[in-house]
């Protein structure tokens, strides 16, 4: 993943220093701190269902954008977050040529733990996407989870393919899938499944046309590419399961297998059109 080197990157859709504690009653949203870390192993990328009905966004304590710090392409060339930024940036470059209403989301990047509209969240939950507030939250610690604890090659394709996974879920919100989801559904062939693994088809399908959002100096390779995977592959259910406890559980899946999540992100990538990611209309 190579930027062009005078792209320009626009901070403000990244907010970074969003950390420490539960500010101004922030335990009393969604459920609180409890509910959220119980879900831990439920929400590898997930999309935080609680509270989908909330208005007010919730204090995010001191945070700040990234628009001094990352102008340029060179920037997400050699600093992580920039980096977060041009990959956030492109995403939100591609969605609007699909969706004639698309509206911009935020990504705040936290460390520890982060207050949200869906409750507050600490690093264990892995990356998600609050509908509540319409943002993705990252803590960039995640990423080497996946190498070291998930096995995944790592890299910057990994991150992007994440990145892209958790703006699939503010597509769906936008769209309305999202409520197709309610409760904790479970199970090879449930909704949350269904909405996950839509979320890797959309990735997949930012992944193909981001070239053409004119921040990268080329289309993706196949280093890129097989980043993705690898990450895709380690985070499916059977996967994590075999790992956690010894035995895998249809019945719990929430995210859907490693072959699914590979499977699902190649449909994307390989047709660039997220009309092919129709996860609900029959097997996955
Ligand atoms: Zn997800």
């Amino acid at each position: 993943m190579d930027f062009r080197d005078d792209a320009r990157l626009d901070g403000s859709q990244v907010e970074s220093g969003g950390r420490g504690g539960f500010p101004r009653g922030g335990l009393a949203i969604g459920g609180g701190a409890a509910g959220v870390i119980a879900l831990v192993l439920a929400l590898i990328f997930g999309v935080n269902p609680g509270n989908i009905t909330g208005g007010d966004p919730a204090p995010l304590g001191p945070a700040s954008d990234l628009a001094a710090k990352c102008r340029s392409g060179q920037d997400a060339d050699q600093n992580e977050e920039c980096r977060v930024v041009g990959v956030v940036n492109s995403i939100q470059d591609y969605w609007p040529t699909v969706i004639q209403d698309y509206r911009p989301a935020k990504t705040v990047l936290f460390s520890g733990q982060v207050n949200t509209a869906c409750g507050a969240a600490d690093s264990s939950v892995g990356p998600f996407y609050c509908p509540a507030d319409q943002r993705v939250y990252l803590d960039l610690s995640f990423f080497n989870d996946l190498q070291s604890r998930f096995g995944a090659k790592g890299g910057p394709f990994a991150q992007a393919y994440v990145i892209g996974h958790e703006y699939g879920h503010h597509v769906q919100n936008l769209l309305g899938t999202t409520d197709k989801v309610r409760g904790s559904q479970r199970g090879r062939l449930s909704a949350s499944v269904r909405l996950e693994l839509q979320a890797d088809c959309y990735s997949g399908a930012w992944a193909k046309n981001a070239y053409e959002t004119g921040l990268f100096e080329k289309p993706f390779s196949r280093q890129d590419i097989e980043e993705a995977l690898s990450a895709a592959s380690a985070v499916g259910d059977d996967s994590i399961q075999r790992r956690t406890q010894g035995r895998v559980d249809p019945d719990g899946f929430t995210h859907g297998t490693s072959a699914q999540r590979v499977q699902w992100f190649t449909t994307g990538y390989t047709s660039g059109d997220p009309r092919k990611c129709d996860t609900f209309a029959g097997g996955i």
